[in-house]
């Protein structure tokens, strides 16, 4: 029933002092931390499998580039090759055209056409054949008899005046069994009459042995074909290969349909490789070259260095993944012991307020008992020294209670102690105001801040509402219980601190006044320090 508006935290201002760090807004650290961890892992995969499409894209840029290279080198070898070819059948059509094939012009011939396949490795040899079909002289070292009327390219020439070289489909020679590609132009007579066929063969040895000088890997490939489909070279070289027509081939629909120099990555029916393919016509005749890379050998490396990456960031993911588990379980471990803390804390300080209140409190009243009111009297003292306001003390003590202890017995006299005490903690109404039990039938009040007009008040409603209980008391004079009040109002001085127990014994001595004036009345007096 007594106040404690500040009397709570006297025993628990230690334990209460660590819980506010607690009492933060609660922050949701776990789910914090999963999604930190988890956003930490998913850049890091992201990051790899950035960088290994990177460089799964540069390894392919630069092989394409490398055989886009070595494409344009073949290219320009065949052309070069080619034109040698060309430049010597117009020399010999020239010189039969003009000179004619008479003996001594055929044996000069001969020997020119000799010297000519001896000193250009590319030429496997150099033909004429007259009107009908019939070998009228060669570079071989011997004479040969034959004839080539059946050749696809005599057949050609027959039909076709055009003047320029024609590139035949590749054919074993007759004379020495190599593979060979024919270049042929037409002789006229003078009046413009088919007069026969100049054929000069280059060796596809020759080209052979340039295509396998390059480094393609081991399932690389290098192609030469004509633009009519028929396969001239290909590496690795098989016999059975030459000639062979590639018109239902992807790399022969890729060159022919663009006719550009291009690159792309194709699994050709030959053998089902993928590779990464360039292509480039050959400039001023029907053929073109190829040259690919094995994809599988182009990324080995990309391959070896991202699954090393890989297994790197994996194992870095998993052991974040791992202390994450821990971290989130200790987050976790500390979250539900903050909590049992917290109500263990809440629990505790409830404990501590009920002790205070009963080691502040008075059994049987339910009033603030002495030591309270000791400590609240020096409190006042103090603080109306500070403020210069005033307070006022009231001592009060039941009338006769002896006798009405003698008459109604102890426990009556303890019911009627419990109402009276009611009634004095009704009239102390400010929060700052405190009834107590003093000792026996004797009651304190504290009134802070009021001044002897208002104390006078107060005292006397206490007073009336006690007589108004109406308890009867036969022995008292008046017939009913009631309450003598000494009253002081003082004023502390803030020049001399003296002892505020002194004020107790100025309202005492009131009190006794009152008794001796007749009791059931206040005696009040204001003083500006109580031991003066
Ligand atoms: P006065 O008017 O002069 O105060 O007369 P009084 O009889 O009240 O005076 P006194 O102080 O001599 O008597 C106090 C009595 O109060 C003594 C005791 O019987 C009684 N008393 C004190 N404390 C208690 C208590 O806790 N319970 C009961 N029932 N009686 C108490
Ligand atoms: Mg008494
Ligand atoms: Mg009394």
């Amino acid at each position: 029933m007594h106040n404690s508006d500040d009397g709570a935290g006297h025993g628990t201002d230690h334990a209460g002092a660590a819980l506010p760090a607690l009492d933060g807004p609660r922050r949701p650290l776990a789910a914090l931390t999963i999604a930190l961890l988890s956003c930490f892992c998913l850049l890091l995969a992201g990051l790899q499998g950035w960088s290994a499409w990177h460089a799964y894209r540069t390894r392919l840029d630069d092989s394409r580039v490398a055989t886009a290279n070595m494409t344009r080198a073949l290219a320009s070898h065949a052309e070069t090759s080619i034109k040698l070819g060309d430049a010597v059948l117009a020399e010999m059509v020239e010189r039969i055209e003009h000179d004619g094939l008479d003996d001594a012009a055929t044996e000069r011939l001969t020997l020119r056409l000799r010297e000519l396949t001896h000193d250009v490795g590319e030429l496997h040899g150099l033909f004429v054949y007259g009107p009908d079909g019939k070998w009228l002289t060669s570079s071989l070292p011997r004479p040969m008899q034959g004839n080539n009327f059946d050749r696809e390219y005599f057949q050609y020439h027959l039909l076709h005046t055009g003047r320029g070289t024609h590139v035949s489909v590749p054919v074993r020679s007759r004379s020495t069994g190599v593979w060979i590609l024919p270049l042929s132009r037409r002789i006229e007579a003078p009046d413009g009459t088919f007069a026969g066929v100049v054929l000069a063969t280059l060796n596809l040895g020759w080209f052979g042995r340039f295509y396998d000088s390059f480094d393609v890997g081991k399932n690389g490939t290098i192609l030469l074909a004509l633009d009519n489909g028929t396969l001239v070279y290909r590496r690795p070289f098989h016999d059975d290969q030459v000639g062979m027509d590639i018109r239902n081939g992807t790399i022969w629909e890729q060159a022919q349909r663009s006719g550009q120099p291009g690159s792309a990555v194709l699994a050709p029916r030959i053998d089902n490789i993928e590779r990464l393919y360039s292509y480039r016509h050959l400039a001023g005749f029907p053929l073109f070259v190829a040259s690919g890379e094995a994809k599988d050998e182009i990324l080995a490396g990309w391959r070896r260095s991202t699954l090393q990456t890989g297994v790197l960031v994996l194992a870095a993911i998993c052991a974040l993944a791992w202390g994450g588990v821990l971290l989130v379980r200790q987050i976790r471990v500390r979250e539900r012991l903050e909590h049992d803390l917290r109500r263990a804390g809440a629990a505790l300080q409830r404990h501590n307020e009920s002790l205070q209140n009963l080691a502040d409190s008075d059994a049987l009243t339910n009033l603030a008992n002495r030591r309270l009111f000791e400590d609240r009297l020096v409190r006042e003292y103090d603080r109306a020294r500070r403020s210069g306001a005033p307070f006022a003390l009231v001592m009060a003590d039941i009338d006769h209670f002896k006798q009405y202890n003698d008459h109604y017995g102890h426990p009556a006299g303890d019911d009627c102690l419990r109402k009276v005490a009611g009634a004095v903690a009704d009239g102390a109404r400010r929060p700052a105001d405190l009834a107590a039990r003093y000792g026996g039938e004797e009651f304190a009040v504290i009134l802070a801040d009021t001044d002897l007009a208002g104390a006078n008040a107060v005292a006397d409603r206490i007073r009336a509402s006690v007589a108004g209980l109406d308890l009867r008391h036969p022995d008292s004079p008046s017939g009913r219980v009631t309450l003598s009040m000494g009253l002081y109002v003082g004023h502390p001085s803030l020049a001399e601190r003296n002892d505020p127990l002194a004020w107790v014994d100025v309202a005492d001595r009131l009190l006794y006044e009152a008794k001796d004036t007749g009791r059931n009345r206040v005696v009040a007096r204001e003083g500006h320090e109580a031991a003066a």
